[in-house]
């Protein structure tokens, strides 16, 4: 279970807008408040969010550079508050060089980084889905940007969120962790994976780590979560228990998966050592953090 400060500093959440579900849908109150000289645009495309200074950039658009459709994020103090696509076709002018999500969150503050990720993530499943699934035909944004529906056949899309499960598992005095071939050297992270459908959380973290490591994991246990908008996930961390078997990387994905000492974990989070561990705005980091916080090390460590 996730202590309060764990789940307070961690990136991509915070967002402290008031999202407006029920006054979104009045057409009148939205072009009021899109007209307005008040509004303020948060800009994001697929390279990124642009900043002003350590703040997610508040941009003032003139009447003729307003995106074709309302997307509204919310209201801040009563402001409101909407995203507008960098990389909309026909977009006139350069509002500016968008920040990568990563960098960002690391400069930003929890609720600015939250921002970012709430424009970013939103806008990336509007541009993604301008057709229906259902028919193929055009659909067009309602609810001010909270879903898109299909004036063909009726159809009503909502914004994808993919859950992935995100897991460290661990053995007595010792943590398992992963790499992908692309990663720079020396760098291990949490095993991961999409969640099945037809599917429990724990049943997709016991499934994962057999893939992945032919490691029998037990007793899954909820650690938090975080938004990761690269472009939609939803991670959902756990820690889980094992025997310390040999891992064997099985379904293609790891180069490597093996058994790291508390020590040697413990080290690469202080900066010692070889092991390279993912960085702080990631959850998978907070993982490794909080298993190797309880976890003693082995007697032979
Ligand atoms: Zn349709």
């Amino acid at each position: 279970m996730a202590g309060d400060s764990i789940f307070a500093a961690m990136p991509f959440t915070g967002v402290t807008l008031d999202r407006e579900v029920t006054r979104r849908r009045d057409t009148g109150w939205l072009a009021a408040r899109f007209r307005d000289p008040s509004a303020r645009f948060v800009a994001a495309g697929a390279d990124g969010v642009l900043l002003d200074g350590v703040s997610v950039a508040r941009l003032a658009l003139d009447p003729g550079e307003l995106p074709a459709d309302p997307i509204l994020l919310g209201l801040d103090d009563g402001r409101a508050v909407f995203a507008v696509d960098l990389d909309a076709p026909g977009r006139q002018r350069a509002l500016g060089e968008p920040t990568p999500l990563r960098d960002a969150a690391a400069l930003l503050s929890v609720a600015e980084a939250g921002l970012a990720a709430y424009a970013a993530a939103l806008l990336a499943w509007h541009r993604t889905h301008p057709f229906c699934s259902r028919c193929a035909g055009p659909t067009v944004i309602v609810e001010a940007g909270a879903s898109r529906r299909c004036p063909c056949c009726g159809a009503h899309h909502f914004p994808r969120t993919d859950p992935v499960v995100i897991m460290v598992v661990t053995a007595p005095g010792h943590v398992l962790l992963g790499r992908h071939a692309r990663w720079t050297h020396g760098r291990y992270s949490a095993l991961a994976g999409y969640v099945s459908p037809g599917e429990s959380l724990e049943e997709a973290v016991v499934r994962e780590v057999r893939e992945e490591a032919m490691i029998e994991a037990r007793d899954p246990a909820y650690f938090a979560s975080q938004p990761w908008p690269f472009p939609g996930s939803l991670m959902v961390g756990f820690h889980a228990r094992a025997e310390p078997a040999p891992p064997v990387p099985r379904d293609g994905e790891l180069e490597d998966v093996r058994w790291f000492s508390v020590g040697e974990v413990r080290a690469a989070l202080a900066g010692r050592g070889r092991l390279g561990l993912p960085p702080s705005i990631a959850i998978a980091r907070r993982l490794i953090e909080a298993a190797v916080a309880v976890e003693s090390p082995a007697p032979d460590a």
